[in-house]
């Protein structure tokens, strides 16, 4: 099978016996990770909780892991997170090694095989010391039609709230409720039906600083949306 993204092929071997049919398209795995405070200010963010969820929102992959520096601020209010919980958590490395694991259907050939899903994926990979192609993510912080039409992001809090209708991160952030956000997010916006307005975004009518998919389809006709040399790609094309 080959797949067509961004004028560029790319190989994805698919093992003849994983799926019937000709329903062979990527599934996605939803990340998040929390971050404590280290170095002199606590300003350095260390991860320290992490998070995968599969499209049906089951949990791959979850464990707390050892701060790689002293920890300045537990940023307990937001993270929940104590001394306690990290000194039992996993080294990074292995953390990091583990996901790769994930990403790569537990082949060690370093291949993507799952699209990666996330609020600020760049943060997240960063704090993991993480590299994955970005032609395999999927983030809701950086897709042009959940920002603000300055191109300015929108808080995942504010995407939930807008466009699945419930709260997040009342309290104290949680990696599983974040991840699972973005995995709905990302899914609503993959499986939209492109010409029809968002019941949310009508009803609601606070999605003034959004996109409307009907604004866009209106800058962009369907073709150059869709072929489009820059860096916006249609979620949507990840059904095929
Ligand atoms: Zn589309």
């Amino acid at each position: 099978m080959s797949v067509h993204i961004h004028n560029r092929h790319i190989e994805i071997i698919v093992t003849p016996t994983r799926t019937l049919g000709v329903n062979t398209r990527l599934k996605a795995v939803a990340i998040d990770c929390e971050m404590v405070g280290g170095g002199d200010d606590g300003s350095t963010d260390l991860c320290a909780s992490i998070c995968l969820v599969d499209e049906d929102e089951h949990v791959i992959f979850s464990t707390h892991v050892q701060p790689q520096l002293p920890v300045t601020d537990y940023r307990h209010k937001v993270t929940g997170l104590t001394e306690e919980d990290l000194k039992n958590g996993m080294r990074l490395q292995d953390v990091r090694e583990k996901v790769l694991a994930i990403l790569c259907g537990g082949h060690n050939d370093g291949a993507g095989r799952l699209l990666l899903v996330g609020h600020d994926l760049r943060h997240d990979m960063k704090c993991l010391k993480l590299q994955y192609p970005s032609h395999l993510l999927r983030d809701t912080a950086k897709y042009v039609p959940l920002m603000k039409t300055n191109l300015v992001s929108q808080s995942l809090k504010y995407l939930t709230r807008s466009y699945l209708g419930y709260k997040i991160q009342c309290g104290k952030h949680e990696p599983y409720e974040d991840c699972v956000a973005a995995m709905r997010l990302y899914k609503r916006m993959r499986d939209q039906e492109h010409g029809k307005a968002e019941k949310e975004e009508e009803e609601e009518g606070d999605g003034l600083n959004s996109w409307k998919q009907s604004d866009l389809e209106k800058m962009k006709p369907e073709e150059l949306y869709h072929n489009s040399t820059s860096e916006y790609r249609c979620w949507c094309l990840d059904r095929r």
